[in-house]
């Protein structure tokens, strides 16, 4: 079984999946509150750290979030996984998202 490698990153990047494509307006709407438009993944992305994680590890483990909870490789099927991520061997190609340059941080 896959074990997560705690580096962290899935924690500090807000993204979001869109089922519209993007136009004009709704590109601008979104990089006004400042987040990167992939428009060719229907993808909104932020770097936004979690204010719950504390030196790459979750500080509020046993009461996280459902959503946080269920990332593992067998609840794959919905979620976008960061390439890099130790569960990426487990998402179809459509699912792996490479941060932009713009937005990595550490
Ligand atoms: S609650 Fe914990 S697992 Fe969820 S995003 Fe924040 S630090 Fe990560
Ligand atoms: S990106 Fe993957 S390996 Fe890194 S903390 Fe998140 S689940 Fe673990």
């Amino acid at each position: 079984m896959l074990k997560c490698k705690q580096c962290g990153r899935c924690c500090k990047y807000l993204v979001f999946q869109i089922s519209s494509d993007f136009d004009k307006d709704l590109k601008q709407y979104f990089e006004t509150r400042g987040f990167e438009v992939l428009p060719e993944k229907n993808i909104l992305i932020q770097y936004n750290p979690c204010p719950h994680l504390k030196n790459n590890k979750c500080s509020i483990h046993d009461h996280k979030p459902e959503l946080c909870r269920r990332f593992d490789s067998e609840h794959l099927e919905d979620v976008i996984v960061l390439k890099g991520c130790v569960f990426e061997e487990h998402a179809q190609p459509y699912q792996i998202l490479e941060i932009p340059k713009s937005l990595e941080k550490d």
